[in-house]
């Protein structure tokens, strides 16, 4: 159920219906603190999701204004590979 939380969040964002605040909404992070037994960590063995899509989308935020309404296309990939991402380690 988390997973589908998790990835909700992030068609949400896609959507710009919601905005990331990073561990602060994300239902996998507030269950697995620290990301002890986090299932993102078993797919990449690497911990804070580096190694998944969202590692691209922090480096992308460096750069750009992430929040709705000021929403670049890259950014919108980004969300969706995340959500795609969760989507399918959630199957
Ligand atoms: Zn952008």
């Amino acid at each position: 159920m988390n997973y589908k939380k998790a990835s909700d969040k992030w068609m949400a964002i896609a959507r710009g219906e919601d905005v990331d605040k990073g561990s602060l909404n994300c239902p996998l992070c507030l269950k697995h603190v620290l990301c002890l037994d986090c299932p993102v960590v078993f797919e990449t063995n690497q911990v804070s999701c580096k190694g998944s899509p969202y590692e691209d989308w922090q480096e992308h935020k460096k750069s750009c204004n992430l929040y709705f309404p000021d929403f670049c296309e890259d950014a919108q990939r980004l969300a969706l590979n995340e959500w795609l991402f969760l989507k399918s380690i959630g199957e």
